[in-house]
C-alpha cells in the first residue's frame, strides 16, 4: 500500500484545502472524498457504537456505487462484550466485509495473571489508563502501522475533549491524517441514519447502554445521566486514550 512518511503525513495538515469545504459536507461526501484522497491508505478504526455502525452502513453504499472501501479493523480487547462480537458478524454477513480484529499480545488470563501479581487486581481495576494502553492503543499504533489516514467515528458533542474535533486533521499520536466525518452530527441524525437504512446495531443500546466499551468497565446509565456516564464509572478517567493522548507512554511508535 502507498506509505507516507511521518513528515510527509505532517505536512499535508498544512495542505488540507478542503478542510472548510469539508467542514459543510455529509459524512458520505466526507467519506468519499477521504477514500479518493488516500485510496489504499486509509484505514477505520471500530468499536461498533452506533456511530461505527452508521458509518459502516454509508461505506457499504460508497462501495457498491464506486467499488472503494477502506481497511476496517476492530480493537478485540479480550474484554468486548459477546453483543458486540455478534454484531461483528452480523455487519460482515450482511455488508460482505472483513473487518480486521486486532488483538494485543497477551491474553486477558496472562494480563490479569501478572498484573494481581503487582496490584493484587485485574489491570481494568487498579491501572485502567495502562491496561486501555496496553489492549487499545499499543494495539492501534500497530494496526496503522502502514497507512497514511484513519476514520474515526467521534462526533463533537460526545465529550468536552472532542468538541473541538476537526473533520480532517493530523493525530500527532500515532501519526496520521485524522477524518471524522461525523464530527458535526447530533446523536438523533445517527439514529435516523441507523433506522432509515436498516443498519445493524448493538442491542445493549436498547437496554441502556448508550455507550459501549469493555465489560468490566461500562455499566447502564439511568435517567437524565450524560451518555458517556457508563464508562468507567465512578472514576474521573473519560477517555481510553485512542482520541485524546493520555500523555507519556500513549505516545507511541510501532515497528
Ligand atoms: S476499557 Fe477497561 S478493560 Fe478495556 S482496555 Fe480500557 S481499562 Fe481495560
Amino acid at each position: 500500500m502507498p506509505q507516507l512518511s511521518a513528515e510527509q503525513t505532517r505536512s499535508l495538515e498544512s495542505e488540507f484545502p478542503n478542510r472548510d469545504w469539508l467542514e459543510r459536507q455529509s459524512p458520505q461526501t466526507i467519506l468519499r472524498w477521504s477514500l479518493e484522497t488516500y485510496g489504499a491508505g486509509l484505514t477505520m478504526a471500530t468499536a461498533f457504537g452506533a456511530e461505527g455502525c452508521a458509518l459502516l452502513g454509508m461505506l457499504a453504499q460508497i462501495r457498491d456505487e464506486t467499488g472503494l472501501l477502506p481497511d476496517i479493523f476492530n480493537l478485540d480487547t479480550g474484554y468486548q462484550f459477546e453483543e458486540t462480537l455478534d454484531l461483528k458478524r452480523r455487519i460482515e454477513d450482511k455488508y460482505g466485509f472483513s473487518i480486521r480484529a486486532i488483538a494485543p499480545d497477551a491474553g486477558i488470563n496472562d494480563a490479569e495473571s501478572d498484573s494481581r501479581d503487582v496490584f493484587e487486581q485485574p489491570l481494568y481495576q487498579s491501572q485502567p489508563n495502562l491496561c486501555c494502553y496496553f489492549r487499545k492503543v499499543v494495539p492501534l499504533a500497530s494496526a496503522v502501522d502502514g497507512f497514511s489516514a484513519w476514520i474515526t467515528a467521534i462526533r463533537r458533542d460526545q465529550t468536552p475533549e472532542r468538541a473541538s474535533a476537526p473533520i480532517v486533521g493530523f493525530d500527532a499520536q500515532f501519526p496520521l491524517v485524522k477524518i471524522n466525518p461525523l464530527a458535526n452530527w447530533s446523536k438523533a441524525q445517527v439514529w435516523d441514519y441507523i433506522r432509515a437504512d436498516k443498519v445493524p446495531f448493538n442491542p445493549l443500546h436498547e437496554r441502556g447502554y448508550p455507550s459501549i466499551g469493555c465489560w468490566p468497565c461500562t455499566r447502564a446509565v439511568q435517567n437524565g445521566e450524560d451518555d458517556r456516564a457508563g464508562r468507567w464509572a465512578g472514576s474521573d478517567k473519560r477517555e481510553c486514550g485512542i482520541h485524546v493522548d493520555l500523555g507519556g507512554k500513549a505516545s507511541v511508535r510501532v515497528g
